[in-house]
């Protein structure tokens, strides 16, 4: 049977555009069709922007440690509607770049929702018709805010790039990466920010000793969390929103974001007419290849509920393009991902939690917890935290957790090591690099704990 594609993607988030580029420089013919803006949630309500306003948001405190490093810094106040213009401005730039690699790539773009009819045909909101040998779904996900009356009047990590002003003041729900990055950088603009986390402390999942640290330090910062505490009720009070906590407390606000998980955008797809198998949470089933249950359809990224990250849906675009166009199957490798949380301090994480590698075999925990030399010379009093956990038997390090300025660019270098199944003894052979932060991950001598 002749097709109109050889590939139709759906979606053009960075999963999607990275695999329809490389999938057409095989030759195959590609298309694929966006709803919104291409570069998907990482290039305009995601990574990028948060970034941007993580950079926006540590001026403050870089202008006082210039003070206390002899300049002559007067107080300066944020301009949001400034910042936002040139935020979007830039984000403009890269939704352009990102259309103009399809282009260059020889990819059809259709600017339209795309959903499946059936297992080689995808159907366009613009009425059009298309089949593919291969059909690519890469839609992403999007936030999803628990259900519970008034629950529209808060906003989401989507709207907060958009405000028309900063609120004066904001409750964060949620304990996760996007809350607390968000405590974080709203806290640094300006904005009073009160936490609520249902938890017993942030960053579920985590390594307990930096989830304490952060947890202290973003309090330290100025950020009012409280964990243990849940959103109960909320109803608007004039320009206000009125909110009880599970804690009996209520308190006004002027905004409330929701920072409660991401749902798969599974939902009017057509996979149930397809027959495409999903889980609990709406996400495509696939196997280590990205194929769904239907041959000709597979799935990669965020909608696919596997590691939420932009780097691995690029990964697992590549790997379904060696697999499927160069006839070279190719496993997603999702093993030792090195990730950063843009808190405040920055978490930069590889490999295992402590409390995970302890339920797993006996461990060494080296640990080093100081007041870097640009901290305390500014007399700031918040401290860093580098840590590695080693396996007693092999000497592998299993896993390391740096919380510091720049802990996610550290963490991508340690990530090599890592991934390389590097030892403690590897670690120290490795000479100091003097004076910096990170020269203690090489020189850490005897374990603080074993487990
Ligand atoms: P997370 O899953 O990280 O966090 C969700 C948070 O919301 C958790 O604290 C969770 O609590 C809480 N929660 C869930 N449901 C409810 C509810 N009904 N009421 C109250 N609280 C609730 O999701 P995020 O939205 O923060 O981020 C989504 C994903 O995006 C992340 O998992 C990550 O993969 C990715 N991401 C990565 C970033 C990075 O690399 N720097 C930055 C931002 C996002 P509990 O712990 O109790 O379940």
């Amino acid at each position: 049977m002749a097709f109109d594609y050889d590939l139709f993607v759906i979606g053009g988030g960075s999963g999607g555009v990275r695999a329809a580029r490389v999938a057409s420089a095989t030759g195959a013919k590609v298309a694929l069709a966006e709803e919104y803006r291409m570069g998907g949630t990482c290039v305009i309500r995601g990574c990028v922007p948060k970034k941007l306003m993580v950079f926006a948001s540590e001026f403050n405190e870089a202008m006082s440690d210039a003070r206390a490093y002899g300049w002559d810094v007067p107080d300066g106040t944020f301009n949001w509607l400034e910042f936002r213009g040139k935020l979007h401005a830039e984000l403009d730039r890269l939704e352009g770049v990102y259309r103009r690699l399809l282009d260059g790539s020889n990819v059809e773009i259709f600017d339209a929702r795309a959903t499946l009819k059936d297992a080689h045909t995808v159907t366009l909101s613009t009425g059009q018709t298309f089949t593919a040998k291969h059909i690519l779904i890469a839609v992403g996900g999007r936030p999803s805010v628990p259900e519970m009356e008034n629950a529209g009047l808060g906003i989401t990590s989507n709207e907060i790039f958009l405000l028309d002003e900063l609120p004066k003041s904001i409750l964060i729900v949620g304990g996760g990466y996007i809350a607390c990055e968000f405590a974080g950088i709203l806290n640094g603009l300006g904005v009073e920010v009160t936490q609520y986390y249902r938890g017993e402390q942030i960053l579920r999942g985590f390594d307990g000793e930096a989830r304490g640290l952060i947890a202290d330090q973003m309090k330290e910062r100025g950020v009012d969390l409280h964990c243990g505490v849940n959103i109960l009720s909320m109803e608007k009070q004039g320009d206000q929103i009125c909110v009880k906590g599970t804690n009996g407390v209520e308190k006004l606000f002027d905004q409330v974001m929701f920072a409660t998980g991401r749902s798969p955008n599974t939902q009017g797809l057509g996979l149930e007419e397809v027959g495409i198998k999903t889980g609990r949470k709406g996400e495509i089933v696939v196997d280590e290849y990205s194929q769904t249950n239907i041959p000709s359809v597979f799935a990669i990224g965020d909608v696919t509920d596997r590691v939420q990250l932009t780097p691995v849906a690029i990964r697992e675009a590549m790997a379904f393009v060696e697999t499927v166009f160069k006839g070279n199957p190719t496993a997603v490798d999702h093993e030792l991902i090195p990730s950063a949380i843009f808190t405040q301090p920055e978490y930069g994480v590889v490999g295992l939690s402590e409390e995970d590698a302890a339920a797993k075999g006996p461990i060494e925990v080296y640990v080093a917890s100081f007041k870097p030399m640009h901290h305390a010379f500014a007399g700031r009093s918040d401290r860093v935290l580098m840590k590695l956990i080693v396996c007693a038997d092999t000497r592998k390090v299993l896993g390391c957790h740096i919380v510091a300025d720049h802990a996610g660019e550290m963490i991508q270098m340690v990530g090599i090591a890592v991934k390389m199944g590097a030892t403690k003894e590897d670690f120290d052979r490795t000479v100091a690099v003097h004076p910096t932060m990170a020269e203690e991950l090489v020189t850490m001598k005897a374990p603080t704990r074993t487990a």
